[in-house]
């Protein structure tokens, strides 16, 4: 694959510092014993307070920092938020911006996810932008025009120059943590159509360099038919991802479509 895969852990609100420590310790020997190419790149977005866990522990794992999620302004008086800038700091790379989880139970708007994404650009670190359809809609034939709208406005406030300045995640709402995973062909088509959309937004190359996540009950059984499909460069991996023995399965997937 052209593409360098990308797949990230999001662990959400699990995991204490301490259990951080025990998933970095655990990765550590997963990969000693089978190491897998460089060209997969790997993700973690643990709570805000494991983030100085896992960079102290990432670096010589060669993790990347994830945020998963940020405030849209870089300062001030938002008590309980953290902004894009702080994040950074923190040694983040990439902010998840968009989740279902922020839309439906903290209200996020498309307006409110496209200030955020453009936080995160302007603190230098790249969105990973999530889309998807709810089941009523998916039933009623609305995918196509629901996730060009939240893509269209999510990237509404930031130009981008390059493929690498952004990451698109496809996460259908009703496979979030349900068990029920898109079928390839239904990622496939998703995500091909997002790359068409991320094309007429930017232009050909930036949308043909731009890396297109799938995410939605990924697990070790499922992963390497979803992992051969053309437009599915990586995952976002929320409940899989908690044990890192079954992540570890899940980021194999991809190490027979890169070559060493
Ligand atoms: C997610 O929350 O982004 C996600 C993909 O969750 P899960 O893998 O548990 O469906």
């Amino acid at each position: 694959m052209t593409r360098r895969p990308l797949i990230v852990a999001n662990w959400k609100m699990h995991h204490t510092r301490t259990a951080a420590e025990d998933w970095c310790s655990k990765w550590h020997e997963l990969r000693e014993d089978e190491p897998w190419p460089e060209r997969i790149e790997i993700g973690v977005a643990p709570a805000f307070t494991a983030l100085k866990t896992l960079r102290a522990r990432g670096r010589s794992l060669t993790l990347a920092l994830v945020g998963q999620n940020c405030h849209q302004e870089p300062f001030g008086p938002f008590t309980g938020e953290v902004s894009a800038g702080m994040l950074e700091d923190a040694g983040c790379a990439m902010v998840i911006v968009g989740h279902i989880e922020r839309r439906q139970h903290y209200g996020e708007t498309d307006r409110l996810i496209a200030q955020k994404v453009k936080a995160v650009r302007e603190a230098g670190m790249v969105p990973i932008v999530c889309v998807g359809e709810s089941e009523n809609q998916r039933e009623s034939g609305r995918t196509e025009p629901i996730i060009e709208s939240q893509l269209r406005h999510a990237l509404s406030l930031v130009s981008l120059a390059r493929g690498a300045e952004i990451v698109v995640a496809y996460e259908p709402v009703w496979a979030i943590g349900t068990g029920r995973v898109a079928q390839p062909e239904q990622a496939e088509a998703a995500q091909a159509f997002l790359r068409g959309i991320l094309a007429s937004i930017t232009n050909r190359d930036v949308a043909g360099d731009a890396r297109i996540l799938y995410g939605g009950s990924v697990n070790p059984d499922n992963a390497s038919v979803l992992a051969e499909q053309p437009h599915v460069d990586g995952f976002l991996v929320g409940g899989a991802s908690l044990d890192a023995g079954t992540f570890h399965r899940i980021v194999k997937a991809f190490a027979p479509l890169v070559g060493d």
